[in-house]
C-alpha cells in the first residue's frame, strides 16, 4: 500500500485551500515525496490578501496579547522541538544536530519578539525650540505599517521565517506569507503552532506556491503595505523594481570574508570554527558561511593544514543520523552548479587542497588554495561546503581584497591586537564586523543586514519591528 503523502494547501484566515497545480516536496536525502504543495493562484493570493486586510482593519492585539502569543508559541515550540528538527532534517536535509540549534533559535527569535512586542514607542520632538514653535507639543508614535507580504528561503525556513513574521505580529501588522517551495513544511508547522498559541484567524496567511507565480503574485498586489524578504541577489533585484514605492527590505546573499592574522590566539580553535561555518552549518548553505579566508602568510601552511584536518573528519551521510556532520545540498542541481564553479576554478589555476568532489547531491568538503577574486568560487556565492584560502602580507592589501566586492552582510577578523580590530570596526565595510569570530556570527537580538548588494534594511526583532511600523508625528496646539 502506497503511503499517505500529506497535501499542503494555503491558509487563508481560518481556512485551508487545496486547490491548484501539485507540486511536491521531496526529501532532500533520499528522495522520498514527502507532500505534495498546491500552488496558490491569483485568485487565492488575492483572497488571502483581502483576508490580511480584512483583520488588520477589524482586529486589534494589545501588546500584551501579542507578547502573550508569542511567547506561548516559543514554550508549544520548545515542546515538539524534536518534531520541528525531525521535519527540518527531511525537507531540507540538514543534520540533525544543526537542525536542533534552529529549532532554539527560533525559540529564541519568538521570545525577543513577545518582548519587544511591550517596548514600542515613540519619542518627544522639542519644536518648542525654534521661535514661532513655543506653543506646540510633539512627539512620535509609531504604527504598524498594515500588510506585510514576506517572501523566505529554504536554508533556515524556520528562524528566517520566524524573524519576519514575529516582529510583524509584534508590531501590530497582519501577514501574507510565502516560503520556500522546497521547504514549506515546517513552516507551516509553525502557522499551526502560532494559530494553537491564539493568533486570530487572519492574521498570519501562508500561500504556498513557485515563486516567478505565487510569489509574483504577491508582489503585483497593491493591497500590501511592506515586503519583507530574504534570499537570492536576483530574486531581491525583481522584487525592487517590481513593488514601486512601497517599503521593502532586503537580506541576500554574501560571499563572506574572514581574516585570521598572524596575532590570533589558537589556531586549532579557529581552524575548528571556520569548518563548522564554512562546511557542516547549514551544509554550507548560509548567506554568511565562511567563503574567502584571508589568512595571515606567516601562519598560512600551518593554518591550512589545520583546516584541511578539521574537512577530513567531516562525516558525510544520512542526515538524521546523530553521527552525520555534514548533509546532502538542496538538489543536484546545485550540488552541479558547485562542480561547475570549483572545476572552472581550477582551469584557471586554483588548486584543491582536500575534498573538491561531488557524489549526487552531495558535495565533499573543499579548501582551495591558489584563488583569485575574478574567480565565481571567490566573487560570487557558493552557497555549498567550499572554502578558498588566501595567503595575505600586508593589512592594507587584505582590507582592500575583503572589501572588493559586491556584497558587504558580514565579515570576520581573528587578532590579538586591538587597535587592528579598531581598524576593521571603522574600514571594513559591511553590516557587521565579527571580532575574534567568523562571518557567520549572528545573535537572533542584534541588528543584521547587509551593505551593498547584500541587502536593505535590519532584521532582529528589534530592528525589524523598525521597519515594520512608520513613524506619525503629533502636533497639539496648546
Ligand atoms: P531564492 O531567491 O531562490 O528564493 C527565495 C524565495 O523567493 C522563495 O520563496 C522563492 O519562491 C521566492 N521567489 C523566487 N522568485 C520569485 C519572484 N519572481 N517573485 C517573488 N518571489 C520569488 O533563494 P533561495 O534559493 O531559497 O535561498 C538562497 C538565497 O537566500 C541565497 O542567495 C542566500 O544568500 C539568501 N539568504 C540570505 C539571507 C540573509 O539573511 N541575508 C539568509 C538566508 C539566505
Amino acid at each position: 500500500m502506497s503511503k499517505q503523502v500529506r497535501e499542503i494547501g494555503s491558509i487563508i484566515g481560518e481556512r485551508i485551500d487545496y486547490s491548484g497545480e501539485v507540486i511536491p516536496v521531496f526529501n532532500k536525502y533520499n528522495g522520498e515525496v514527502l507532500a505534495n504543495v498546491r500552488c496558490a493562484s491569483r485568485e487565492v493570493v488575492a483572497e488571502a490578501v483581502a483576508e490580511a486586510v480584512r483583520t488588520f482593519r477589524t482586529t486589534k492585539l494589545t501588546p500584551t496579547e501579542r507578547s502573550g502569543i508569542l511567547l506561548k508559541a516559543a514554550q508549544l515550540v520548545r515542546e515538539r522541538r524534536e518534531e520541528f528538527a525531525r521535519s527540518m532534517v527531511r525537507e531540507v536535509g540538514r543534520t540533525i544536530r544543526d537542525c536542533r540549534v534552529e529549532v532554539d533559535r527560533l525559540i529564541n527569535t519568538l521570545t525577543i519578539s513577545a518582548e519587544e512586542a511591550k517596548r514600542i514607542a515613540g519619542h518627544g520632538v522639542p519644536i518648542d525650540g525654534l521661535a514661532g514653535h513655543e506653543n506646540r507639543l510633539a512627539f512620535t508614535v509609531r504604527v504598524p505599517v498594515g500588510v506585510i507580504g514576506a517572501i523566505t528561503p529554504f536554508n533556515n525556513p524556520l528562524n528566517l521565517t520566524a524573524h519576519k513574521i514575529a516582529p510583524a505580529i509584534a508590531a501590530g501588522n497582519t501577514v501574507v506569507l510565502k516560503p520556500a517551495e522546497v521547504a514549506p513544511i515546517t513552516v507551516m508547522m509553525l502557522a499551526d503552532v502560532l494559530r494553537e498559541a491564539g493568533l486570530p484567524p487572519g492574521f498570519l496567511n501562508v500561500v504556498n506556491g513557485l515563486g516567478g507565480q505565487t510569489g509574483q503574485y504577491l508582489l503585483e498586489d497593491e493591497r500590501i503595505n511592506m515586503y519583507t524578504f530574504t534570499g537570492s541577489l536576483g530574486v531581491g533585484k525583481h522584487i525592487k523594481q517590481t513593488t514601486g514605492i512601497r517599503k521593502v527590505t532586503l537580506e541576500l546573499g554574501s560571499n563572506s570574508p574572514t581574516i585570521v592574522h598572524k596575532d590570533a590566539d589558537n589556531l586549532d580553535d579557529i581552524a575548528q570554527i571556520c569548518a563548522m561555518r564554512g562546511f557542516t552549518a547549514t551544509n554550507g548553505q548560509a548567506c554568511i558561511s565562511v567563503q574567502r579566508l584571508y589568512v595571515h602568510a606567516d601562519i598560512f601552511d600551518e593554518f591550512v593544514a589545520k583546516l584541511v584536518d578539521c574537512a577530513e573528519r567531516i562525516k558525510m551521510g544520512d542526515p538524521e543520523l546523530e553521527e552525520t556532520d555534514l548533509g546532502p545540498l538542496i538538489s543536484e542541481k546545485e550540488a552541479r552548479r558547485i562542480e561547475e564553479w570549483v572545476s572552472e576554478a581550477v582551469a584557471a589555476g586554483a588548486r584543491i587542497v582536500c575534498g573538491g568532489r561531488r557524489n549526487g547531491v552531495f558535495f565533499q568538503p573543499t579548501v582551495l588554495t591558489n584563488v583569485d577574486a575574478a574567480m565565481k568560487v571567490m566573487c560570487k556565492e557558493v552557497f555549498g561546503p567550499v572554502i578558498n584560502v588566501v595567503a595575505y602580507d600586508d593589512v592594507d592589501e587584505v582590507f582592500r581584497q575583503v572589501n572588493d566586492s559586491e556584497f558587504g552582510l558580514q565579515a570576520g577578523l581573528f587578532t590579538s591586537s586591538l587597535p587592528l580590530a579598531m581598524r576593521a570596526v571603522y574600514e571594513l565595510e559591511f553590516g557587521g564586523v565579527m571580532i575574534n569570530d567568523v562571518s557567520t556570527y549572528r545573535s537572533d537580538a542584534m541588528p543584521y543586514g547587509g551593505t551593498k548588494n547584500s541587502g536593505l534594511g535590519k532584521e532582529g526583532p528589534r530592528y525589524a519591528i523598525e521597519e515594520m511600523t512608520d513613524e506619525r508625528i503629533i502636533v497639539m496646539k496648546l
